[in-house]
């Protein structure tokens, strides 16, 4: 059992803190670089007040977006069964103090608890390893993104063509609505539940990192390209800045089966991590699950 040097739930609210005021580096590098390339003057207002806002929110220590999303948590390395409710004290303290809006309600009755929690919450993945530390990132997930989630079991004679198809039309019948410039995660493979927790895993890989399969990495590209190119742009205004980078993932299937699955990130795409040790806490944006 590791002796944890701060409580879960304080690490939590740190975490929750730091991903809702504070956009992850390499999605503010991503922005910065298309306000550089970016020639449509509308697009270019529009990621200039992003950028301002996020400017903002830093300084003022405030959320970057009114929607502070619902948090999805990832816990790495060793832990045991306290865990999930020391999780979700962080998240209602959280809530009060930071403050994030409370965005949870009974999917029928629509009746919000106040805190972000409620049945099934708060969401929480877990990844048991041999490490010498306990891992714990979130992933806020803002309803204009989620809402555009989509899942195809497509038929496997459809190939890379039928997938990249998919992913295309599916930001693109998105249209404004995930708040782009967008981040666009993508599960392939697996199963349907695998893959729909591929696509938004994919979200948190940094920007900057190399996809290390190179038939991913063409096709995470070539989507890019493509999908800048559609004249989108930020918040669906038009222009050249649709989507910030495209992360892909992928696990075997059923030689039946071939399903896809696109998560948008909007431009908010924020995530935290902390990685607590016997002699302290380190908190990370570059999560790598
Ligand atoms: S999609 Fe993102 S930027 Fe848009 S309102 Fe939701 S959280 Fe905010």
């Amino acid at each position: 059992m590791i002796k944890l040097p701060e409580p879960v739930e304080d690490v939590v609210v740190n975490l929750l803190r730091l991903a809702n005021t504070k956009l992850p580096m390499d999605v503010g590098w991503a922005l910065e670089a298309a306000a550089g390339w970016e020639t449509n003057e509308i697009a270019y207002t529009q990621l200039g007040a992003i950028m301002d806002n996020v400017k903002k929110a830093e300084h003022v220590g405030r959320p970057m977006c009114q929607d502070t999303g619902i948090p999805v948590f990832y816990v790495r390395g060793r832990f045991d069964s306290t865990i999930a409710g020391r999780i979700a004290e962080g998240v209602k303290r959280a809530t009060a103090n930071i403050p994030l809006r409370p965005n949870t309600v009974d999917p029928l009755t629509r009746e919000n608890c106040g805190s972000n929690l409620g049945e099934g919450m708060p969401i929480i993945h877990y990844i048991p390893t041999d490490d010498d530390f306990t891992e714990i990132t979130v992933l806020p997930k803002g309803a204009g993104s989620e809402n555009m989630t989509r899942l195809a079991m497509l038929n496997p004679a459809d190939g890379v063509d039928g997938v990249m198809r998919f992913i295309r039309d599916s930001v693109l019948d998105a249209g404004g609505r995930p708040c782009p410039p967008s981040i666009v995660g993508v599960g392939i493979g697996g199963t349907s539940d695998v893959c729909v927790s591929m696509a938004k895993e994919a979200l948190l890989t940094p920007l900057d990192d190399e996809n290390p399969d190179p038939v991913l990495r063409k096709m995470e590209e070539d989507l890019f390209v493509a999908l800048n190119g559609s004249g989108l742009g930020p918040m669906g205004l038009g222009g050249s800045t649709t989507v910030l980078g495209v992360r892909i993932k992928k696990a075997a299937c059923h030689t039946a089966s071939l399903p896809v699955c696109v998560n948008i990130g909007c431009w908010a795409t924020r995530r935290a991590s902390a990685r607590i040790r016997d002699d302290g806490v380190e908190y990370s944006q570059g999560v790598r699950l």
